[in-house]
Order: structure tokens, then C-alpha cells, then sequence
């Protein structure tokens, strides 16, 4: 027998395997020159004080556990944002606290609703937590019809402005949802609002049951720091707290927090990165369109464009062979679009001459 495989029916463990379809990330090209655009990553370094921050950082200090409470990078988010330090969550990446969010308020038999064009993470977390769920349809303008989330059901969450579509839903709307909500916890996923749309983070005085997500790797350069953060109300606070307790008491290291609160203490950089980040964008609105390409109308740092006559599919692999990537999906309607994130306004300028050039070629 050596050599050889067990038969099956020796390996009962098979059988009490969590088997899960896993979300899979754009891709992490290594070496070489590229041109990224895939991830929605920041071009722009982070703020100053966050080098400061980890040349200041003695390996010594590695030697104890953090703070589990991560009180420091908190009670920079509270003055920056004028919340109480009890309406705040943080965590590793807006994922685990999107995933700790869904573990800890998507309790019911009910469905959890969110739309069918959005952050493909949502519906793993569901099937990973055993979550029933189902989605609302966009409308032909990939737009969130709130009328749709009027209905029974175990808690609403959506990405505003949306992603892959960067739909910007109006707060008003927003708040619509929350009236015909007010039983379950309703999410608002706001990875991308820092590049022009409005926060529901006004709306926490009138709704308890809101929960707003925010994270530190698009607006402010951080993605490979892992840091996300939650606004609620303290009783929401509570409850996701009490389950991260009961699963991973320190979730953010010591470099994480330090980083987070230096980067949170410059309001003037931030304000200046975002604002040549939707400058590019809404140049490239121009650039693309006068290229024969449509696209929502974006409020996020990407861009999702389909063109009048080629496929994205191929588009999306010249650009590759290029050494320009950019996010392409598979699955109805989305794949006729590429997600292009914003870059530096040099990185666009080789992204629109390889277009030109390719378009003009075909032709
Ligand atoms: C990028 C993104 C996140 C997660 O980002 P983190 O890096 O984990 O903070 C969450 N939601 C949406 C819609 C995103 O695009």
C-alpha cells in the first residue's frame, strides 16, 4: 500500500470540512514596470506623520501584546469625526470589520438584502455564517431602488457609493431606506465616500440601528496597514465588540494603531489627496468618454466604463499585455465593463494613449 492513496472511505474527516467558495481579490502583479489600477489602491503615499510614526516604532515594543481596544487610534477617529469613542469599532481592514458586522447583527431566519451588482464579499461572508440572503436587482442605470429593501427581512447592507458601478446614492435615499428599516440593522458600506459623496454618519443621532463602515486603504493610502473602522451607536458598538472579544482579542497590532492615529491627526493632506484624486477622476470622465466609452456617473476612485463597440474582455487583456492592469469581472452585466481605478494623472495619461493607440488600430 505504500505509495498509495488511502481509499475514500478511510478518510472520514472529509466529510466535517467547512468547505466555502472563497472571495477572490484583483490581483497583486509583482515586479517589473505596470501600471496598477486594478484595486482601487491610492497613488498617493500615505501622510507624512504615518512615516514618522513607524520610524519612530522601536522593535522592542513589539514585545507586548497592543492595546486591545486599540484605544489610541479610536480616540483619534472620535476627534476627528466628533463621535464618542463609544460609537466607534475598529478593525484589521473595513473586511473584518464588514465580516464582524455581518457575524454579529445578521442573526435572523430572515433574508439579509443587498443589491445583486455589489461587493462581492458580502454574499461569502453569508454563505461562510450560514446567513440566508437575497438580492435586490440594480436598475438599467445601476442604481439601488430603495423600494426594493421595503420588504420583510434580516438586515440590509450596500456599499455607498456602490461598488464595482460607483453609484453615488443620495443620502435622502439612504435615509429612506433606514425609515422602512428601523427593525433590522442596516449597513452602509462606505469604503469610497471620502472622494465626493456624503456620509450617513449625519444620520447616527436619528438611527440606532445604523452602522457605517469606513476603512483607511483607499482614501488614505493604506491598504497594506489593514485598518477599518465602524460608526454606530453605542449599543451596536457593544454587541460587535463583544463577539470580537469572543474571538480575536487583538486584531490590531501596535504599528496599525500608531500608523491609523498619525494618519487620522492630517485632516490638510487628506484633503489633499482626495482632492487630486476626483480632479483626475473627473478628467478622465472627459478623456474616456471622448473615446467612445459610457460609464455611471462615478463619486469613487475608479471608474467603470464599458466602450461602444469592444468587448471589455478584450480590452482588458490588451491593456494586460500592456502592463496596464485593470479589474475585470465576469458574470452578467458586469462583464461588459472594466473597473479602471484612478490613478496618479500620469498613469492615466499612458492608460488614454495605449486606448487611443489601441482603438485607432482596430479600426
Ligand atoms: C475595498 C473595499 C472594502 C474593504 O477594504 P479593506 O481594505 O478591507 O478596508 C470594503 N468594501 C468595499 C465596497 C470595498 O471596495
Amino acid at each position: 500500500m505504500t505509495g498509495q492513496k488511502e481509499p475514500a472511505a478511510v478518510r472520514a474527516w472529509e466529510q466535517n470540512i467547512r468547505r466555502v467558495t472563497p472571495y477572490v481579490p484583483g490581483e497583486q502583479p509583482q515586479g517589473g514596470r505596470l501600471i496598477k489600477l486594478n484595486t482601487n489602491e491610492n497613488p498617493y503615499p500615505p501622510a507624512p506623520g504615518v512615516a514618522e510614526a513607524l520610524r519612530k516604532l522601536d522593535a522592542g515594543m513589539l514585545r507586548k501584546y497592543p492595546d486591545p481596544a486599540a484605544s489610541a487610534l479610536v480616540k483619534a477617529l472620535a476627534e476627528a469625526y466628533g463621535l464618542a469613542s463609544e460609537q466607534i469599532f475598529v478593525g484589521v481592514g473595513s473586511d473584518d470589520v464588514l465580516g464582524m458586522a455581518f457575524l454579529t447583527f445578521f442573526n435572523s431566519e430572515r433574508p439579509v438584502l443587498f443589491p445583486d451588482v455589489t461587493y462581492s464579499f458580502y454574499p461569502v461572508w453569508a454563505e461562510l455564517f450560514g446567513i440566508p440572503y437575497e438580492t435586490c436587482p440594480l436598475d438599467a442605470a445601476f442604481a439601488i431602488d430603495p423600494r426594493d429593501y421595503d420588504r420583510e427581512n434580516g438586515g440590509v447592507v450596500f456599499p455607498n457609493p456602490n461598488a464595482p458601478t460607483g453609484c453615488f446614492l443620495p443620502l435622502r435615499q439612504v435615509e429612506d431606506i433606514l425609515r422602512h428599516n428601523r427593525d433590522v440593522v442596516v449597513i452602509v458600506d462606505e469604503a469610497y465616500i471620502d472622494f465626493g459623496g456624503e456620509s450617513a454618519r449625519s444620520l447616527l443621532d436619528r438611527y440606532e440601528n445604523l452602522l457605517v463602515v469606513q476603512t483607511f486603504s483607499k482614501s488614505r493610502s493604506m491598504a497594506g496597514m489593514r485598518i477599518g473602522y465602524a460608526f454606530g451607536s453605542p449599543e451596536l458598538i457593544k454587541a460587535m465588540q463583544d463577539v470580537k472579544y469572543s474571538y480575536n482579542s487583538y486584531t490590531m497590532s501596535l504599528p496599525a494603531v500608531l500608523a491609523g492615529e498619525a494618519a487620522v491627526r492630517d485632516q490638510e493632506y487628506f484633503k489633499e489627496t482626495v482632492g487630486k484624486i476626483t480632479a483626475t477622476r473627473e478628467n478622465a470622465k472627459k478623456r474616456l468618454a471622448a473615446m467612445g466609452f459610457t460609464f455611471p456617473d462615478s463619486m469613487a476612485n475608479f471608474l467603470f466604463i464599458r466602450h461602444r463597440t469592444v468587448p471589455a474582455k478584450e480590452l482588458y487583456e490588451a491593456l494586460r499585455a500592456g502592463r496596464i492592469y485593470v479589474r475585470y469581472f465576469t458574470g452578467p452585466r458586469v462583464c461588459d465593463y472594466l473597473r479602471v481605478t484612478v490613478g496618479t494623472d500620469e498613469e492615466m495619461e499612458e492608460l488614454y494613449r495605449f486606448l487611443e493607440e489601441y482603438l485607432a488600430a482596430r479600426d
